[in-house]
């Protein structure tokens, strides 16, 4: 009918601004390089920070002690605590703790965050058994993952750039963001020093590296996106500090702040990027990552029920309220194989309180959800492209069979699996069959809590 008519004819409009084919796709890979090679020339000359991130060696195995981390995400928080043997031992033991961070710390007072989490650290270092002892005398050490862009000015310390992800403390904003964490810890009485100050690329990439050595990048697909790599020092032409030892230096890109007039921008994205907490910023970081992709597509769902009455004659209040439909449940819907879409009924009618749908309306939501999801994955698979360009990673060189392994981590890329799934069939597309043989990608889980531990052992004053 007329009504189903017009809600196609949205859907089909929405489709048709998401397009995502190879050809786009590469301009997009090579606009990442060019950004790339911007950000390092001159600090500010790219929307692409290219944070150095003091790191400029990697894990090699040998590390040995107790080590704590602290992992400050977007959603949730990580405590850990490993055990390292040594060189051939490796990991001997790990525990960790993970809290949800109350959404009103989020927008609140730097204080009243940082004092929440040196609190459920103290819980958590009150809970050290007997094998973890440090030797007397010896302070307990600390790898802080801070998953924001910090401009560093060593390896553990550094101020907030800005705010991302839904967190929004104006008076944080150019402070030590190490110096706010010690502070909050001896509030506590936590006799604790951090020793690295990393974002969760590099931490990833650092706890990648221990495991296996072909590892040369990282990539996060969680609450939000963001890449690091390791980039030779000579290329760096902003770096003025000490030369690197290794000719090397782990580059934290921020590339959730990538923008190219490629990127197939929708009337709907661009509604949510204003209405957002940092409107203009992060708008490849609002395309593929977690937070986002959910809203976009209740953003897509709600013109249909305005416009096109597909809900009926009503639009139902639920789908009114920004970010009411979340990835994971997005993500459920989008997987459900039942023939009757019974997950799809049962997601409608639980979060957005949308009953009696017809069997035609939910394979339409699935098929939304699919559009959106697709896009991200391939837009991700894009950026990946870019940085192995500019790796010089995406050629082949006579007779090599070097491995480039990318570590990947968040919960978008590990629970997501049609997204995963499409971002590296996209890879494969761009890359062709051949050279996709020597590209490995490796799902690091946790891997940037465990990686900001070895940085921190690494980095250990008792060196
Ligand atoms: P953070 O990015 O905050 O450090 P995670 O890496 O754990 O945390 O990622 C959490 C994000 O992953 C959530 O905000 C959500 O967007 C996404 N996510 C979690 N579970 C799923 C799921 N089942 N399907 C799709 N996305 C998910
Ligand atoms: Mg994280």
């Amino acid at each position: 009918g007329g009504k189903c008519g017009k809600a196609n004819g949205i859907m089909k409009e929405f489709e048709e601004k998401c397009r995502t084919p190879a050809a786009k796709l590469k301009l997009v890979a090579d606009a990442m390089t060019v950004e790339m090679h911007a950000g390092l020339a001159s600090e500010g000359g790219s929307k692409l920070k290219m944070i150095i991130s003091y790191v400029d060696n990697l894990p090699t195995g040998d590390e040995k002690g107790t080590y704590y981390a602290l992992d400050l995400g977007g959603t949730n928080f990580r405590v850990l605590r490993v055990h390292l043997g040594g060189k051939g031992v490796g990991l001997i033991n790990q525990e960790f703790a993970e809290v949800s961070i109350p959404p009103h710390l989020m927008t609140g007072t730097s204080d009243a965050l940082f004092d929440y989490i040196a609190a459920e650290l103290a819980k958590f270092v009150s809970q050290e058994s007997e094998e973890f002892k440090l030797s007397p005398g010896r302070q307990r050490e600390l790898g802080f993952t801070f998953s924001f862009p910090v401009m560093q000015t060593s390896i553990n310390t550094g101020t907030l750039v800005r705010w991302t992800k839904g967190f929004s403390i104006d008076e944080m904003v150019g402070r030590d963001v190490v110096e706010e964490l010690s502070r909050a810890m001896a509030k506590q009485g936590l006799d604790m020093s951090v020793s690295a100050l990393v974002n969760d690329t590099v931490g990833t990439l650092a706890g990648g590296r221990y495991t296996n050595k072909d590892v040369v990048a990282a990539v996060i697909l969680g609450t939000g996106s963001n890449a690091a790599y390791v980039e030779r020092a000579q290329a760096i032409p902003k770096w003025h500090g000490v030369p690197s030892k290794s000719g090397e230096m782990v580059i934290n890109m921020e590339w959730g702040n990538f923008r190219s007039s490629h990127l197939p921008l929708s009337e709907y994205d661009n509604a949510m990027d204003a209405e957002s907490l940092n409107p203009g910023e992060q708008i490849f970081e609002k395309m593929i990552s977690g937070m986002y992709l959910g809203e976009i597509v209740r953003r897509v769902l709600l013109r249909m029920a305005q416009e096109a009455a597909f809900f009926g004659d009503t639009v139902p209040p639920k789908l009114e309220v920004p970010f009411a439909l979340r990835t994971p449940d997005m993500s459920a819907m989008h997987h459900d194989t039942s023939s009757d879409l019974k997950v799809v009924e049962t997601k409608l009618k639980d979060i957005l309180e949308i009953s009696s749908t017809s069997l035609s309306m939910r394979k339409t939501i699935v098929e939304l959800c699919n559009i959106v999801a697709t896009r991200g994955a391939r837009l991700a698979a894009a950026g990946i492209l870019g940085v192995l360009k500019k790796m010089g990673r995406d050629a082949a060189k006579d007779g090599d069979k070097q491995k480039t392994v990318i570590a990947m981590d968040g919960g978008l890329y590990e629970h997501y699996a049609e997204y995963s799934k499409c971002l590296e069939n996209t890879l494969e597309e761009l890359l062709g069959e051949e050279l996709f043989k020597n590209i490995v990608i490796e799902h690091s889980n946790d891997g940037s809590g465990i990686g900001a531990a070895l940085l921190a052992a690494s980095h250990s004053k008792y060196l």
